[in-house]
């Protein structure tokens, strides 16, 4: 039977590789491939998605009560908080609320690998920015790649998927040379991991009051545990956020997303203890990797990275055999999120294994 005949795509979008998702894990084996929480939902939250509107109701297009609770939480008004189904698809609106063809879009590379579809659905050009030594944003290069062309700058800090951060001393250098009218995007997924001393934090240091072209996106997908119900949340000047509401799927964020991230706000204490337990299992395996010579770079996430270069699939291979779903960047390396108690040792294992295979 000959092809049928299919509608015309514009070209860039069909030469583009479909989102893949990390692989799913077997019965008996530890996903580490999505930087998920490993931890169950709290009864609290559990509740709250019990409670939410009757699914023949559509949610509260606002977000309302959300945003309230987040300009309480840190002193802003709600119109400075935008809260969206996850904050990927804060990027995608803020990226196209800013930026089309002919504009450009600087981003560190490699980076959230998320960040190179994203200027090319608004028709805009991405500028990937390669990372300094220690696998760190190059602030300097990225600042040099700005041109008259450059309409948004993604920045993340705690790096997905190599996890070192940005000081706050490195940002007010980096954005006192961008343009004013250049929208800063501050990527900070994985915030609360942080335990890095002048770690920037774009909240707590206001960094959207004195750059108001800057926007700081966070997510309860994280620290928080709530990947599968898609919530996200920017907080910057509302008019810049006013951008992302025009641009964004009306109705996207559902009364049970909403519903469980107050009540996980109302939780805070408790998550954050479970986000200590993370953070003391990533310095293990922090420690342990560097115990067998793995280069690891700063560990700021609830995830590590292995340079493993050439012998990346053949090392996830290994930690495949092993029961271990972990997420390889061919010709660069594996980013291991951190899971539950048990996986750690595991992994320590496998890595030790792969060191002897590498290095015969
Ligand atoms: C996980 C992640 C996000 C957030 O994802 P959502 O689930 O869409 O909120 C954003 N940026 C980076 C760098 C991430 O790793």
């Amino acid at each position: 039977m000959s092809d049928p005949i299919l509608p015309r795509i514009r070209p860039e979008i069909a030469a583009l590789p479909p989102y893949r998702q990390g692989k799913q894990a077997g019965a008996d084996a530890f996903k580490l491939s999505s930087n998920e929480n490993p931890f169950d939902p709290l009864p609290q939250v559990a509740e709250a998605l019990a409670r939410a509107t009757p699914v023949n109701r559509y949610p509260d297009a606002t977000a309302g009560a959300l945003r309230a609770r987040l300009g309480e939480r840190y002193g802003v008004t709600p119109d400075s908080v935008h809260v969206a189904s996850g904050s990927v698809s804060i990027l995608y609106q803020l990226v196209l609320a800013a930026a089309t063809v002919g504009d450009e879009v600087v981003y560190a590379w490699r980076s959230f690998e998320a960040y190179p579809g994203i200027p090319l659905v608004s028709g805009a050009t991405g500028v990937p920015v390669p990372l300094a030594p220690g696998a760190r944003h190059d602030l300097d290069a990225m600042a040099a790649a700005v041109t008259d062309r450059t309409r948004v700058v993604i920045v993340c800090t705690p790096n997905n998927p190599t996890g070192p951060v940005i000081t706050s001393e490195e940002l007010a250098g980096f954005l006192a040379k961008v343009p004013r009218d250049v929208l800063v995007i501050l990527d900070e997924a994985y915030a609360e991991f942080v335990t890095a001393p002048g770690a920037v934090d774009g909240l707590a240091e206001r960094v959207f009051e004195s750059h108001p072209n800057v926007v700081v996106l966070r997510t309860f997908s994280k620290a928080y545990g709530l990947a599968g119900l898609r919530v996200g949340y920017a907080i910057g000047h509302p008019r810049v956020l006013d951008a992302a509401r025009s641009t964004a799927v009306p109705l996207s964020v559902t009364s049970a997303a909403e519903n469980a991230a107050i009540a996980s706000l109302d939780a805070e204490d408790e998550l954050l203890a479970r986000v200590a337990v993370i953070v003391e299992r990533r310095s293990e395996l922090v420690a342990g990797l560097r115990a067998q010579g793995w280069d690891v770079p700063d560990a700021q996430g609830n995830f590590v990275w292995l340079p493993t270069g050439d012998g990346t699939m053949a090392a996830a291979a290994a930690f495949d055999d092993a029961g271990l779903i972990v997420r390889p960047f061919d010709g660069d390396g594996i980013r291991i999120s951190v899971g539950e108690h048990e996986s750690v040792e595991k992994v320590l294992r496998v890595a030790e294994s792969v060191v002897r295979g590498l290095h015969p």
